[in-house]
């Protein structure tokens, strides 16, 4: 496997700007990954990643600064090019066409064909479980792709991208709408990848993952480079302090670790208190304070209870004993509902299916959180239809 950043790059970024009206997007960014190497492109909301991407691929054209490609430099001018000559990307949510077979997805625009142009589609799917099977999934590669699950989808468009002789991979978010079991699939093809030799970017925002997966990483800050290394120099708080621009202090309390952003923390009251919060197999007596302007993590592995207890907080975990505290107040029969009305709010781990009524239109939904104080103004509900509000 090479994995040394000092092999000769791939791919090769260099004072690279986007200016989009009212934002510099990207302020001379330099970027260069090796083969081989997995590096991590991090940074919050909007500080360039996807821009830096969309450059590199040819979705838009940098105003200044060069990239270098194999050693020439290249402008391309459509994605299709830049994956032509083996720059794969691969978004968040799967490209492809969801009624056609997994085989056909596959080998989109490139099916195998026999004497009279027909496409050969006893060959093409030999070869497609042949590929797939070479990445341990094993799919029925006749079936639609929409009946297979989002993480096989995903599986199939990376190995599209790999059957296209990929040199660079860059994949901007993949693991947000995967299973935890998924994600490990993607993982292993990932390292396989990796010892192939091909270079890949990874965008994500899920730490244990970079740390998992990526040698290097290169922090965007406001459309800047602000930090690039390796991975394994940076703890996990030294890399957010660059994502977010501020000395973190940590803070350790009764097991919970948490951090707040460039002040000490003071010994203001606590605006929230969860008080040996306990239900039976799932939570033991959890307690902790978050004072005004504290940004609380609430760390542990998988299973351990961090979601838990955060629907706990927010009355929807029904517990069996211990108490919330919001602005020195006791939540007596803690629900949604009192939690809402304290100004407690959730954004629950899985956003669409917990967080979002689907049917309901982005302004019901925001609506929806504000109903108790609504209804009590005078509105509500709408009878029947779903998706109707109306003045009662
Ligand atoms: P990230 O992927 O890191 O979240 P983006 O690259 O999407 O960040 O965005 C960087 C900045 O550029 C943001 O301020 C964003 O609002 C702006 N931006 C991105 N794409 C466009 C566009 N097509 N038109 C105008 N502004 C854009
Ligand atoms: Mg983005």
């Amino acid at each position: 496997m090479m994995k040394d950043a000092a092999a000769a790059p791939v791919l090769k970024v260099r004072d690279v700007s986007k200016r989009f009206p009212g934002v510099l997007a990207l302020d001379a960014v330099t970027l260069s990954v090796a083969p081989g190497e997995v590096h991590a492109l991090v940074g919050e909301n909007g500080a360039g990643k996807s821009t830096l991407i969309k450059v590199v691929t040819g979705v838009y054209r940098a105003d200044s600064g060069d990239i270098r490609y194999l050693g020439e430099t290249v402008a391309f001018t459509r994605p299709l090019d830049a994956q032509r000559v083996g720059i794969s990307t691969i978004y968040q949510e799967v490209n492809l066409i969801p009624l056609m077979s997994v085989a056909r997805n596959l080998f989109l625009g490139r099916e195998p064909r026999g004497r009279l142009g027909l496409i050969d589609v006893g060959r093409m799917n030999r070869e497609a479980a042949e590929i797939l099977g070479r990445y341990g999934i094993d799919v029925d590669v006749a079936r639609p792709l929409r009946s297979m699950s989002l993480g096989a989808q995903q599986m199939v468009a990376l190995a599209r991208a790999v059957a296209v002789d990929a040199k660079v991979l860059v994949m901007d978010e993949p693991t947000s709408s995967l299973e935890p079991r998924e994600v490990e699939t993607l993982f292993r093809v990932v390292r396989l990848l990796s010892a192939q030799g091909i270079a890949i970017v990874y965008v994500s925002h899920r730490l244990d993952e970079l740390y998992q997966l990526c040698d290097r990483v290169t922090v965007l800050r406001d459309g800047r480079a602000v930090h690039t290394g390796r991975l394994a120099d940076l703890d996990r708080l030294q890399l957010v302090s660059h994502m977010l621009g501020r000395d973190l202090v940590q803070v350790r309390r009764e097991g919970v670790t948490g951090f707040a952003g460039g002040h000490e923390v003071t010994d203001a009251a606590p605006v929230l208190s969860a008080d040996r919060l306990s239900k039976r197999h799932l939570l033991h007596g959890v307690s902790f304070d978050v004072r005004p302007g504290e940004v609380t993590g609430l760390g542990g592995l998988l299973g351990s209870g961090r979601s838990e207890t955060a629907k706990a907080i927010v009355g929807a975990l029904p517990l069996d004993s211990g108490t919330v505290t919001v602005d020195g107040r006791r939540l007596r029969r803690l629900s949604p509902r009192t939690a809402i009305r304290a100004g407690v709010a959730l954004l629950p781990e899985d956003r669409k299916a917990e967080g979002i009524i689907p049917e309901l239109s982005v302004r019901e939904n925001i609506v929806l959180a504000a109903m108790p104080r609504l209804a009590r103004a005078g509105w509500s509900p709408g009878p029947g239809r779903t998706g109707s509000w109306r003045r009662s």
